[in-house]
């Protein structure tokens, strides 16, 4: 028994919103998708803010499960590794694993948020209203309240099988918490980010192209990703306020300063960088942590509605998709709305919490860990334990961005205790053959299902 095909509202066609709606859609579900701004086909957004993301493989199997693995290929660019620039120039490629099969993909958001919208498009149980904002729920009378931009008014839907996508700023989160159904809070990190653009050279890309490019400067850093077109998104990510900072970056003279002292190779790449920096907004980011994700079987939050994360693991968007393959799963034995709601609460918000727990963790290993020998000669063992016990051992960023079949709660706890075999083994000189590795991996780790 499941739930019969019915009328499902969703709010967002961003990332998450265009993919569920195209999974319910699947099912027979007649869904309508509401969105504020305009239809990105007909009117793209803004320059500037076109962010490549990193795909990693929960994203892929999610895009597998939709039926679009080979309509997304043509836009994905693989990275292998972390490729390292010094001050002085000077690189070294990360790898990321150990396999060919272990890499991430950079896509150009815009290009699949429109695929994901063309696909949900073409399939005759969608419609979109583009330029309809939810302005928020009302769960004791039913209600979802639209406002259509263009002709400037107001109207309501009924409150039945709504999923808000609407992202981190959600206002059907708004308006849930402040009605009581839920308590919300958002934990703006007191660093922001600017993009910039490394463009081609020739219609080529100007360096490694495989590769996730970082600069990292111990309190902030730099990074790039390629896009198809020959051109790099980079981002600089950077303390709000004091010595080293975007309040301390106020004048052309001091960004060119900042460049040419830490990203000088960067900075050759782009002759036009400060005027880009000038011209860019400065983005804020934050961690959404909120206590319950749905109010009965009325509306559920998914996606960055219910727990946007820090960018520095690259799986918010991963995650989102990872939430709509557990609904559409979830699906298959729920009776009724108000189960399937409660069961994928209970089923991911342990898992988001932990991959918001991680992408905090991250942000301090790509800025600085990076540049600690301790953390390369670990990294480096973590894979030598990884090819002798491959059964219990797998490097905790291998866990999240390539087995998909090991939840983020399982990653975050078994990184944990593996980060204390590799401190243990590090400070005693073992290696990874050494029989003091077998005794503690054998005794801390149980073995993965399934390998
Ligand atoms: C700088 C940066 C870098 C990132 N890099 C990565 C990465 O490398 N890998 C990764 O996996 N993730 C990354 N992320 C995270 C990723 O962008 C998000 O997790 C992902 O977009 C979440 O998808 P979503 O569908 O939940 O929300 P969104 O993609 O934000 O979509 C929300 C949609 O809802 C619409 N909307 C908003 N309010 C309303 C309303 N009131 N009514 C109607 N519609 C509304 C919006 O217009 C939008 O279309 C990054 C984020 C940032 C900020």
């Amino acid at each position: 028994m499941s739930i019969a095909p019915a009328p499902v509202t969703v709010i967002g066609a961003g990332l998450s919103g265009a993919l569920v709606a195209l999974l319910f859609a699947r099912r027979g579900f007649t869904v309508t998708v509401y969105e504020r701004r305009p239809d990105p086909r007909l009117e793209p957004s803004d320059a500037g803010r076109s962010i490549n993301l990193a795909l990693a493989t929960r994203g892929l199997r999610a895009l597998e499960r939709a039926g679009l693995a080979e309509q997304v290929q043509p836009l994905l660019t693989p990275m292998r590794g972390r490729m390292v620039h010094g001050r002085d120039g000077t690189t070294s490629l990360l790898p990321y694993g150990q396999t060919a099969r272990e890499v991430i993909y950079s896509v150009e958001r815009d290009q699949l948020n429109t695929l994901l919208i063309d696909a949900a498009d073409s399939h005759p149980n969608v419609s979109f209203r583009f330029r309809h904002a939810c302005l928020g729920a009302r769960p004791a009378e039913g209600a979802l309240l639209i406002r259509d931009q263009q002709a400037e008014h107001g109207y309501e839907v009924a409150l039945t099988a709504t999923i808000a996508t609407d992202g981190a700023g959600s206002a059907v989160r708004t308006s849930l918490a402040a009605a009581g159904y839920l308590n919300a809070r958002e934990e703006l990190l007191d660093h922001d980010y600017k993009e910039l653009t490394i463009p081609a050279v020739d219609g080529a890309h100007a360096i490694e192209r495989h590769a996730l490019h970082v600069w990292p400067r111990g309190d902030y850093m730099l990074i790039a990703l390629p896009n198809p077109s020959g051109t790099f998104t980079a981002t600089l990510f950077m303390a709000k306020s004091g010595a080293q900072s975007f309040a301390a970056l106020a004048a052309p003279a001091q960004v060119a300063q900042l460049f040419a002292r830490d990203f000088a190779d960067a900075a050759a790449l782009m002759p036009n960088h400060v005027e880009q920096f000038a011209a860019h907004p400065q983005g804020i980011m934050g961690t959404v942590y909120c206590d319950r994700w749905h109010v009965g079987g009325q509306v559920l939050l998914l996606g960055d509605a219910a727990h946007a994360i820090v960018p520095f693991h690259g799986q918010g968007m991963n995650c989102a998709f990872e939430d709509c393959t557990a609904l559409d799963r979830l699906l298959d034995d729920s009776v009724t709305w108000q189960e399937l709601f409660a069961r994928f609460a209970a089923e991911r918000k342990p898992n988001a919490d932990a991959i918001a727990a991680m992408a905090l963790e991250n942000y301090v290993e790509m800025r600085a860990s990076v540049l600690d020998p301790a953390f390369v000669r670990q990294r480096q063992l973590g894979h030598a334990l990884e090819r002798s016990y491959p059964e219990r051992f797998i490097p905790r960023y291998s866990m999240v961005m390539f087995h998909p079949e090991i939840g983020y709660r399982q990653a975050w706890e078994r990184g944990q205790r593996q980060s204390e075999i590799l401190q243990s083994l590090d400070a005693a000189g073992h290696t990874a053959d050494s029989p003091a590795a077998k005794q503690l991996v054998e005794a801390k780790l149980s073995l993965l299902a399934g390998h």
